[in-house]
């Protein structure tokens, strides 16, 4: 099935399209087009009060709790929005959720049972050689991925024939809100969910180093969450397989700057899984203090506010820097460490948080605590009691009490396995297999979904990818 035949799609406002999706809500108008918009709530393609009109601009998720009455509360059982199916008059119109590095993300109805789910398009795919491999492996990557506190695919939709092929979209698991945006509200973040945040995103990152990659980008905005303070690490545009060859240059364009390593910013030609747990220490800081740790205006300065507070680094920490950056650090003034200000960023900052944090924040990546590792910290047993009482999905309960399972914080099946790429030399080959491996990943599963390019929110969809990407490509020529 190509692209839906617009004779059936003039009904529908819905991204979906398609007849073989069956009449269950999409085509709902099918026998009664005067009626689709309104009593559905899909929208018309042809109403200006539809959802195309109520799209125009990006929504800002519900922050954590922000329902009425609502507030950061400590986890709930479960989340009743992602686990019933609403009737149609209760379904929301599809609508832009955010624009990350490498996407649009918008919020839309999944046809097939009516559940809210996430709809990306990744653009300027086949541009060229680089974007195609970078795509690729992201894709699967997503599909590669069975955590609970990492997102996955859950559906890829259905490509065209491949002349037509050049977008690809995704669907993921909905969530509400990001860490970023739960710090910058002014939602009361206590230590229990300090804790369980911290607990989940160290969970997640260490499946992920188990499967040997490194997602090279982990920041707040990366990082999903719901009301009942699930998270789940996403945005794998940069993450890759993990160098073991010392030997092999690694590309220092990674990592949001107020979250990079300091090996990254000394110009180490290497670096290892290491970096996301500086990343998350920052992170951990982060939620402590409500604001960004080291908050500077370039690379230098960067550095600069990192030896503030851990001091001077020895030599021997400095191995694989770069000339200009050991030069930097050695001709300035030495630097005593100042760490005991952490306990400064809150009242959460107890003696326990301190001492992790600073087990994180280590300027040796060497010496860096691993996530594993930091996972055996006391600090977060509380985080593991909670997120296994009352949150997971790898424990259950019984009329007796609680059964849980063998093991909290589950490692990858095996390695991602990036050999692939070295066989990748052209982008119509890449292209090629993309559309294979999208095709053989769905056989057999569910009925395909493709897009209805007649609908009002696919017009708008496009408009708002557009947008994004003319941005995107006027700072890469910066
Ligand atoms: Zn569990």
């Amino acid at each position: 099935m190509a692209f839906q035949d617009p004779s059936h799609s003039s009904v529908c406002g819905s991204l979906f399209g398609g007849p073989d999706l069956g009449p269950k809500f999409f085509c709902i108008a099918a026998n009664n087009a005067a009626t689709a918009g309104s009593s559905t709530g899909l929208g018309t393609a042809s109403g200006s009060s539809g959802p195309a009109a109520q799209a125009g601009g990006p929504r800002h998720p519900a922050a954590l709790g922000g329902g009425p009455g609502g507030g950061a509360t400590a986890p709930q059982q479960h989340n009743k929005l992602a686990s019933e199916t609403p009737s149609p008059a209760d379904m929301e119109p599809d609508r832009p959720i955010g624009y990350g590095a490498f996407g649009v993300v918008w919020s839309v109805t999944d046809p097939r049972d009516g559940k809210r789910v996430a709809l990306k398009k990744m653009p300027n795919v086949f541009q060229n050689l680089v974007s195609c491999k970078r795509v690729f492996r992201e894709l699967k990557m997503l599909c590669f991925f069975k955590h609970d506190n990492v997102l996955s695919a859950l559906d890829i939709l259905q490509p065209p024939q491949i002349d037509c092929f050049e977008e690809i979209y995704v669907i993921t698991e909905l969530m509400q809100s990001d860490l970023h945006k739960v710090i910058v509200s002014p939602q009361p973040l206590s230590t229990d969910h300090i804790k369980v945040f911290l607990y989940q995103i160290l969970r997640g990152l260490k499946y992920l180093h188990s499967a040997g990659i490194l997602h090279r980008d982990i920041k707040p905005g990366n990082l999903l969450v719901n009301s009942n303070c699930v998270l789940k690490i996403c945005d794998f545009g940069l993450a890759r397989v993990e160098e073991l060859d010392e030997s092999r240059h690694m590309t220092q364009e990674v990592v949001t700057q107020y979250y990079r390593a300091p090996e990254i910013l000394t110009g180490s030609r290497h670096y290892s899984s290491a970096i996301d747990v500086w990343s998350v220490g920052c992170i951990f800081a982060e939620l402590l203090g409500r604001r960004i740790l080291f908050q500077a205006q370039s690379p230098i300065q960067q550095l600069d506010l990192i030896t503030d507070l851990l001091g001077t680094p020895p030599l021997s920490a400095m191995l694989s820097a770069c000339e200009g950056a050991r030069a930097h650090i050695l001709r300035g003034p030495h630097k005593p460490p100042s760490l005991s200000v952490l306990y400064m960023l809150s009242d959460g900052a107890t003696h326990e948080a301190v001492h992790l944090l600073c087990r994180m924040l280590v300027f040796d990546p060497c010496k860096r605590i691993s996530g594993r590792d930091a996972l055996s910290h006391p600090y977060l047993d509380e985080g593991r009691l909670r997120y296994h009482t009352c949150m997971c999905r790898c424990c259950f309960t019984v009329a007796s009490g609680r059964v849980y399972t063998r093991d909290f914080e589950p490692v990858a099946s095996g390695r991602f396995d990036d050999q692939y790429e070295k066989t990748l030399t052209s982008v119509w080959q890449v292209k090629e297999l993309i559309h294979r491996f999208i095709t053989e990943h769905q056989q057999g599963k569910r009925v395909p979904l493709c897009i209805n390019p007649q609908s009002a929110a696919f017009k708008t969809f496009i408009r708002s990818t557009a947008w994004h990407s003319s941005k995107v490509s006027k700072k890469e020529e910066r």
